[in-house]
């Protein structure tokens, strides 16, 4: 599907940024547009594929180029004063030939986490184009701000888009890896993952297997709303000699019971192993299977059972299944998109350590108040200057 893409923030904007290096090497273009917005001029000129004209500083009057720290009130204000800014770069999407519009933020930091809510509101206002977001959530050790940030972040942009896909940097972090070449290598997962769903809905018409392609449709109907959540997963198919042999063999000795035993084995590994927002799959409310690979790996009755295994899972009666063919692949994937999750164990846990760092940083303010009232008070022995 052909989306507009809109990274605000730090990570928004590198993360639209590796959306375009992927779109380009797969060669797919569901890349329509892609726009970056920051309140800090160096994390936009940072940026290596956003084209130049499309970055977006916002709050120069108020901040001067330097980012809002991780004030993300300061973060919505600043949009929402310079919105006008922002549109003109919204102005140059050709809205006509979009799907949707995917905002991408961090929603610990500043920028992000406070602007895209307020883009996301105004788009809804605007276009009649559903308005996606793509929401980061914070590692826990990144401390109680960041944790605030998100969950108040969280509560407002759900109620402000379409559907909310969300990533949880917690759940893929690993040990012993630095912060900057940790983040390079979870944007990798998370474009690999969102890239492959949006990709997979803008195969064109006469491609290989054109029935049982995913179409963007599908995408939207099962994004229709609530949180959303992926899965992935993949195997290698063919050794290097295979593919001269796979020459000479025919249609009729493809072996259906293996395709058909990998993806639905895939399903349920994609389904069952770490997602992108881990949760409870049974709490979806609806889901979407898509196959990728080389077509001829690919078969229907894969799909189909994989599909129905999920609908057991799930207990629900919306899950849609398809293709997504790529020739020339040596791998096969499923990709399962969970959408209307509930059971997120992730976010009651930031809500709840959000709460407690609101309720300290309250009772630490008071106190401080208090404690420089004292400390300035001189019980009226002494007069200021003025
Ligand atoms: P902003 O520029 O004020 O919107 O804030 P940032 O985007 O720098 O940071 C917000 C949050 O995003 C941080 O707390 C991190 O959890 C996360 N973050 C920052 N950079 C990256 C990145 O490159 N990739 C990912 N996955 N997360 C990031």
């Amino acid at each position: 599907m052909k989306l507009a893409l809109i990274g605000f923030g730090q990570a928004g904007g590198k993360i639209v940024d590796e959306f375009l290096a992927y779109d380009s090497a797969i060669d797919n273009s569901f890349v329509e547009a892609a726009i970056a917005v920051n309140s800090a001029t160096t994390d936009l000129q940072g940026l290596d594929h956003v084209p130049q004209e499309n970055r977006v500083l916002i709050g120069q009057a108020r901040v001067k180029g330097h980012g809002v720290g991780a004030d993300n009130e300061l973060g919505a204000e600043v949009t929402e004063a310079d919105i006008d800014e922002l549109q003109g770069a919204i102005d140059r999407v050709p809205v006509h030939e979009i799907d949707a519009f995917l905002i991408v933020a961090g929603m610990g930091g500043g920028t992000g986490s406070g602007g895209a809510p307020v883009l996301a509101r105004h788009l809804k206002r605007i276009y009649t184009e559903p308005v996606y977001g793509l929401g980061i959530l914070p590692g826990t050790d990144e401390g109680g701000i960041y944790t605030l940030n998100a969950a108040r972040s969280f509560k407002t942009l759900v109620d402000e888009v379409d559907n909310l896909l969300v990533f949880d940097n917690d759940a893929w972090r690993s040990a012993g890896e630095s912060v900057g070449s940790g983040y390079d290598r979870i944007n990798r997962e998370i474009v690999e993952r969102f890239g492959l769903l949006f990709a997979a809905g803008e195969v064109g018409q006469n491609d290989h297997v054109a029935e049982s392609v995913v179409d963007s449709s599908e995408i939207i109907n099962t994004l229709e709303n609530g949180v959303s959540t992926i899965g992935y997963a993949s195997e290698t198919v063919e050794s290097a000699n295979e593919g001269l042999l796979s020459s000479f063999r025919s249609d009729t000795e493809f072996d259906e019971g293996t395709a058909t035993n990998r993806m639905t084995s895939l399903v349920r590994k994609a389904t069952l192993g770490r997602l992108t927002l881990p949760c409870d799959a049974a709490s979806a409310d609806r889901g979407l299977v898509v196959a990728t690979g080389s077509p001829e790996h690919l078969n229907r009755k894969g799909v189909e059972r994989g599909r129905q295994w999920l609908e057991d899972e799930t207990g629900s009666m919306e899950i849609r299944g398809g293709d997504y063919p790529i020739p020339g692949r040596d791998d096969v994937g499923a990709i399962v998109l969970l959408s209307g999750v509930t059971a997120v164990p992730r976010i009651d846990q930031l809500q709840q350590v959000a709460i407690e760092a609101q309720e300290t940083t309250e009772s630490v303010r008071a106190n401080a108040q208090e404690d420089f009232a004292t400390l300035v008070d001189t019980g009226g022995e002494l007069d200021a200057l003025f």
